[in-house]
């Protein structure tokens, strides 16, 4: 198999509405170049560096987005590109992006990092902490003008045991649901829901996934 084939039979599984992130992290660009080739323009990398190497070295027309912990000191490097940060987990992360946004005259779309999964290294807002970002947002609406929080995203347990897998998703789901019932603002307008990697994105799709993040069965081959 080569990463065009993999990369075609994925997106045929697909349904209409799914997004998919083609996770390029560790790989070289000649490896981004084949997903590029084959069509792909939206990839997703882990480290703020790393991506903009890629950034500078390959075609305008791809979407990067920064799908690991966000460093704060770092956004600067990806604020004049970057098109969506699914790993935001603090305000003081968002003041950061909002900033730095501000300096290169950009709204940069973000998604707010959800703690779903039974694991203590899996960063992530709880449902207390989700909620006063949001009254912040509702609270201040002259503030953070350069950010737009556009949905959440979270990561399973990694475990074999699908229902509990399942029962992590509908979780991140029904918080979704809650979270698009809040009234919109300029800067709130939740429409992304961001969950599965390769080994449980046909179980995340079935819950309502709208963003699919696969690495490893693209450009393992
Ligand atoms: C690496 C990574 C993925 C992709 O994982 P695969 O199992 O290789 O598909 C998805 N999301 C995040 C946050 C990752 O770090």
């Amino acid at each position: 198999m080569s990463i065009s084939s993999n990369l075609l039979a994925i997106k045929q599984t697909l349904p209409k509405g799914v997004t998919l992130v083609a996770v390029s992290k560790t790989k070289p660009i000649s490896d981004l170049m084949q997903a590029y080739e084959a069509g792909q323009r939206i990839f997703g990398e882990n480290k703020i560096l790393e991506m903009t190497d890629k950034w500078e070295a390959m075609p305008k027309d791809i979407e990067w987005h920064m799908i690991g912990h966000v460093q704060t000191n770092k956004v600067k490097f990806m604020a004049p590109y970057v098109k969506l940060v699914h790993g935001v987990d603090s305000l003081k992360l968002l003041e950061e992006i909002n900033k730095q946004a501000a300096k290169n005259n950009r709204v940069i779309d973000c998604l707010l990092q959800m703690y779903i999964a039974n694991e203590e290294t899996k960063f992530g807002l709880d449902q207390s902490e989700l909620m006063q970002i949001i009254n912040y947002i509702h609270t201040h609406p002259d503030q953070l003008q350069h950010i737009r929080i556009v949905g959440l995203m979270g990561m399973a347990t990694f475990t074999k045991d699908e229902t509990q897998i399942k029962n992590e998703f509908l979780n991140l789901k029904s918080i979704f649901d809650s979270l698009k019932q809040q009234p919109t603002t300029h800067n709130l307008q939740p429409s992304i829901l961001s969950m599965g990697m390769s080994g449980d994105y046909q179980l995340a799709i079935q819950c309502g996934s709208t963003m699919v993040r696969i690495g490893s069965s693209i450009f393992s081959v």
